[in-house]
């Protein structure tokens, strides 16, 4: 069922859901459900799997660098279909920009349809970790307005051979990715909500946002969402912090703000378990504001990781 389905029927009650990552290469798909399991009893509505695009590797052989492209978490359509087929629930396969042509994410698109999923999270992706700036692939696209274009032609049964004969059109739900502090490369907050109307009108149903730790800065997004004419369900994602580390490497990677309160309570751990407790207290209370607020979904990032998440979804679920 499509995502904004799911939110229509449950009539203003918030759901469940989240997101994983696929398992490394050479791991079964017994990890990724031992992973869910602990999971499922809170009913997620939908679960989301990313897609982790190639990177380069460089290793040294008879005097030179040798180039190898290694793909270290494969299997994202795979275990989607895996997960449906396991747990009979909507999984959401994300598909980027990067590293496809405009064919190669075609034939991506006829795949996920063949196999019944109904939703889609389309995103540019960042770039390859050896290379300073997002490439596009020759005849990709640059952007994610340009794949929530294709998909959108492709639910009109508008392929990229226009000389396809009985032209199936798919049915796909096409969700996006939304900054509530903005994306990092976008000179202000009011260029980025442009590209995200122009999601909208290009055909995308509803918005996941990037992970945040301060609610008022969702809030805020949403209602600047709404006075630039961005009409779809915005659903916020939190992730439950359970390391030290973090405090410096998701601001660091995901362009975020931690509020002064959450750090001086991490500053003053004394190990990662006690980490761990305070990341549950502030998912739950971070949870309690937004479902009171009504959001339509909690989505957590769950990282492969259930055991936080099932102490917040324990408390609200
Ligand atoms: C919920 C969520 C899930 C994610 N899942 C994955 C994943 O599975 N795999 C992965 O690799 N990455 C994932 N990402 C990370 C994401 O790919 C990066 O944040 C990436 O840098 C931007 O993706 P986007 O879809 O927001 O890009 P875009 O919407 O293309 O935006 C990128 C930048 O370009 C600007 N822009 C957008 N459209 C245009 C346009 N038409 N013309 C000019 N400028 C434009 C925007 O303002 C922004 O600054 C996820 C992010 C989120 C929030």
């Amino acid at each position: 069922m499509k995502v904004v389905d799911h939110i229509k029927n449950a009539k203003g009650k918030t759901l469940f859901s989240f997101e994983i990552l696929p398992i490394l290469k050479g791991q079964s798909i017994k990890s990724i459900y031992d992973g869910i399991d602990p999971l499922m009893e809170f009913k997620p509505q939908f679960i989301d799997v990313t897609y982790s695009r190639e990177e380069f590797v460089f290793t040294a052989k008879e005097g030179m660098l040798e180039k190898r492209i290694v793909r270290k978490r494969p299997g994202t359509v795979g275990i989607c279909a895996a997960l449906m087929n396991h747990y009979q629930v909507d999984a959401v396969p994300h598909i980027i920009c990067g590293g496809f042509n405009q064919e190669e994410t075609e034939n991506a698109l006829i795949d996920l349809d063949f196999l019944g999923i109904d939703n889609v999270l389309a995103l540019r992706g960042d770039h390859i970790k050896s290379e300073g700036q997002f490439r596009p692939q020759p005849h990709g696209h640059s952007f994610a307005t340009d794949l929530v274009d294709q998909i959108s032609n492709l639910n009109k049964g508008r392929y990229v051979d226009e000389q396809i004969p009985h032209s199936h059109p798919t049915n796909f739900c096409i969700g996006v990715a939304g900054y509530p502090e903005k994306h990092f490369e976008a000179p202000n907050l009011k260029t980025d909500l442009k590209y995200l109307k122009m999601k909208q009108d290009l055909g995308a149903e509803y918005v996941v946002t990037q992970m945040f730790f301060d609610n008022q800065k969702y809030f805020d997004f949403v209602n600047k969402c709404r006075e630039e004419g961005i009409t779809i369900p915005i659903i916020p994602g939190l992730k439950p912090l359970t390391t030290l580390k973090q405090i410096t490497v998701l601001p660091s990677i995901f362009h975020i703000d931690l509020p002064d309160a959450l750090s001086d309570a991490l500053y003053s751990c004394k190990n990662n378990e006690q980490v761990r407790h305070v990341g549950i207290e502030w998912g739950i209370q971070q949870s309690k504001e937004l479902m009171k607020f009504g959001v339509p979904v909690l989505h957590y990032y769950s990282m492969g990781k259930s055991q936080s998440v099932r102490e917040i979804a324990s408390e609200l679920f």
